[in-house]
């Protein structure tokens, strides 16, 4: 995903809006078990500021994912926003003076880039997976699936329902019992 800056060199304050749409990006593999479901479309504008070209917008596309809880899959409208700084490298113009191996360069907070291109592949790829939510549920109140029977709970209660502990409070239950049974001596 490139954008042509040439029309915005040497004018601060000018800016372009740019769109892409593609159903694949250059090093973007979504882990198991998510699947991209439709394109991804990203609509950004690239703000000369003098010093730098902002490219800010945002990118969108429908996901598959799993739910954590019932296990079910289910259709996810992601948004990421983009906000990337683009700092032109000069560094080849003054090569004798350039510091070999600047130790800031990994920690920059700023891509460089050079010519009249900017390449916002990376930064798209990056938000892509930073907005994935870590722990997918198909609605915030998945009740899960019976641990006994595996009947999905949000479909309506199932039989066994009443009678289960949870195995993490089983402890605690015991625990209560007994309790219980030194008090009452
Ligand atoms: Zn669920
Ligand atoms: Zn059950």
């Amino acid at each position: 995903m490139r954008i042509n800056i040439s029309s915005l060199k040497d004018k601060p304050g000018a800016s372009r809006t740019v769109s892409f749409s593609t159903d694949s990006l250059t090093g973007l593999e979504w882990e198991e078990p998510i699947t991209q479901s439709s394109a991804l479309e990203v609509t950004a504008t690239v703000i000369n500021t003098g010093s730098a070209f902002v490219v800010r917008g945002e990118v969108r596309t429908e996901l598959e994912l799993q739910c954590a809880r019932c296990l079910k899959r289910f259709r996810y409208h992601l948004v990421a926003p983009l906000d990337e700084e683009y700092i032109p490298d000069t560094s080849h113009d003054y090569a004798d003076n350039a510091l070999e191996g600047d130790e800031d360069d990994q920690f920059a907070e700023f891509s460089a880039f050079r010519g009249d291109v900017i390449d916002i592949t990376e930064a798209v790829r990056e938000q892509l997976l930073l907005s994935v939510p870590l722990k997918a549920l198909c609605t915030a109140d998945c009740l899960g699936l019976c641990p006994s029977c595996g009947k999905e709970l949000s479909s309506g209660e199932c039989s066994c329902q009443q009678e289960i502990i949870d195995p993490r409070w089983a402890d605690l239950a015991r625990l209560l019992d007994q309790q219980t049974d030194t008090g009452n001596v």
